[in-house]
This record gives structure tokens, C-alpha cells and sequence, in this order.
């Protein structure tokens, strides 16, 4: 676990619910000081949800979750699936976000994410077939269906991005139990950065509607993936014909940039 914390050699640490303190010790070696807290519940309230503050300059900040893993971890030979660890980080609340709250406010709210689900089938916010799913890098992995039925059928390591905090909650939740080796990042994908060459495939279900620049995307696709990797990719698209003003006053408000079947395929073509 010491391993995935960011580096923290000389900061101030602070470790919430540090039991008989198993990793204090170690922690303090490289940390200039670590202040050490129990009673978890009471802690992660305080910290996470009254968690806006301002400065004395009166600049505001948050915290925001930038990633997640459910782990197996072994102990005295004894799994132990239930090993969650969240890495936040406090960020100034005047970064750009205003997508991100718009998502999380708007189309993608706790209870629309739970509606969606009821409607399409448990893990998944989108119509698909289990059959699309197969691969190994979920783009937008919502609450992580796909990526739990990746790593399981087919004993893959998946790493599943989100842009959103709403949609990872849930795939923690349903992480839990379940004997699998996915990774959830908190992350945008059209910013975020893998080394070149990391990915066998890259598979994206009912997401890329909401990306503007899409030859764009599908350039840092082709970067991240390996020689011979492929990208299967799912997604909403429209006919060629001028939309009602009903549908287009729909497309507008959500902010989605859909296309016809032919124009979608071409912007494909163009990149590769
Ligand atoms: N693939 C999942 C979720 C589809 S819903 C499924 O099929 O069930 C679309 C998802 O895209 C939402 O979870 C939303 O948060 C995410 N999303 C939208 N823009 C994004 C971006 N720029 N980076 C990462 N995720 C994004």
C-alpha cells in the first residue's frame, strides 16, 4: 500500500485511521511529520465533506478524488479483497471544471446514474452487449460493469477512467467482493497521459458523444496503445438529416457532438 501513496519524502502527512499505526513507522522514515488520526467515520466527514476552505489570500480550494483502487491484498497467505485505497487532492476551486459539474449536476446526478442503471442492467449506465466488452483500457467506465466483466472473463488487468466522482462512488461500491484486478482514475480523458505503447486495447461504451474534439482523442488513443492494440468503440450517433428543433434544442442542452454512422467512420479514417 506505502508504494501507492505520492511521493512523500519530507511533507506533512496525515493518516486517517491508523488502527495500531502498522504503517507509522514506515511513514515516518521519509515523512518530515505525520499526524496520526482514529475513528475513521468522523474524520473522513469532517475532512471530505466540510472540505471547501479559503486561504488567508482568500483563495478557495477542494478536494477532489484523482484516484481509486480496490485491491487483493494477501495477508499470512489469507486474501483479503476488500482493500480500498483513495487518493484526493486539494485543488483550487477556481480550475476549470465547469464540465465536470455540469455532467455531475446535470445528466449524471447520484439518482439519474441509479435510473440509467435500473433501465440498462446492473454496472452499466448505457445500452450494450456483454459482447462488446473486451478489452483492457475502459475510457469513461462509468460505474464499472464493463470493466469488472473484462477482468473476469478474461484475467486482464483493467484500468477504467472517469471524469466524474458520482460515477466512480458507484463503481467502489460494486468493486467490493468481487476478485478482479481493475484500477479506477478519477481523470478526463482528453488531459490525462499514459507513457506511449500501454495498452493492449482501449474501449470506450456511450461516452465519446460528450467529447468535442474527437480526432483529437482518437490521436492519444492511438499514442497509448500498443503495436497491434485495437480500439473498439461504442457511442451514439444520429442520422444524416437536419435534426427536428426539438432534437436539436436536446443535443444543445446536454452539449453533445453526435454524428451520422458515415461522418463518425470518417473522422476514424482520418486520424489513423
Ligand atoms: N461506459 C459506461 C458509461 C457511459 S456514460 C457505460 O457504458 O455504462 C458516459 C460516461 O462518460 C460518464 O460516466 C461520464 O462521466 C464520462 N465522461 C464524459 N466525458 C468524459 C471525459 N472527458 N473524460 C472521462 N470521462 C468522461
Amino acid at each position: 500500500v506505502l508504494t501507492l501513496i505520492p511521493q512523500y519524502e519530507g511533507k506533512r502527512v496525515l493518516e486517517l485511521g491508523a488502527g495500531i499505526s502498522r504503517f507509522t513507522d514506515e511513514l515516518a522514515q521519509k515523512a518530515g511529520e505525520v499526524i496520526v488520526l482514529d475513528f475513521i467515520e468522523s474524520a473522513i466527514k469532517k475532512i471530505f465533506q466540510e472540505s471547501q476552505a479559503r486561504d488567508a489570500s482568500g483563495k478557495s480550494f477542494e478536494l477532489t478524488m484523482v484516484g481509486c483502487k480496490c485491491i487483493v491484498a494477501y495477508v499470512k497467505n489469507k486474501k483479503n479483497q476488500n482493500q480500498i485505497y483513495w487518493i484526493w487532492q486539494k485543488v483550487s476551486m477556481e480550475n476549470d471544471k465547469d464540465f465536470q459539474r455540469f455532467l455531475d449536476n446535470v445528466q449524471y446526478k447520484s439518482n439519474g446514474i441509479l435510473r440509467y442503471e435500473c433501465v440498462v442492467g446492473q454496472g452499466y449506465v448505457s445500452t450494450r452487449g456483454f459482447e462488446t466488452t473486451i478489452g483492457q483500457h475502459d475510457v469513461d467506465c462509468g460505474i464499472g460493469g464493463g470493466d469488472f466483466y473484462m477482468a473476469e472473463t478474461f484475467d486482464v488487468h483493467v484500468v477504467g477512467i472517469d471524469l466524474l466522482v458520482n460515477m466512480m462512488s458507484f463503481a467502489l461500491e460494486r468493486a467490493i467482493g468481487l476478485n478482479c484486478s481493475v484500477e479506477f482514475e478519477v481523470a478526463d480523458c482528453t488531459t490525462n497521459t499514459y507513457p506511449d505503447n500501454s495498452f493492449d486495447v482501449i474501449y470506450s461504451s456511450a461516452t465519446i458523444f460528450h467529447i468535442q474534439d474527437k480526432p483529437a482523442l482518437f490521436k492519444t488513443f492511438f499514442k497509448w496503445l500498443k503495436p497491434g492494440g485495437r480500439v473498439l468503440i461504442t457511442d451514439y450517433c444520429k442520422s444524416d438529416e437536419t435534426p427536428s428543433p426539438v432534437f436539436a434544442e436536446y443535443i444543445k442542452q446536454r452539449g453533445y457532438d453526435i454524428h451520422d454512422v458515415q461522418a463518425y467512420g470518417q473522422m476514424q479514417a482520418l486520424r489513423m
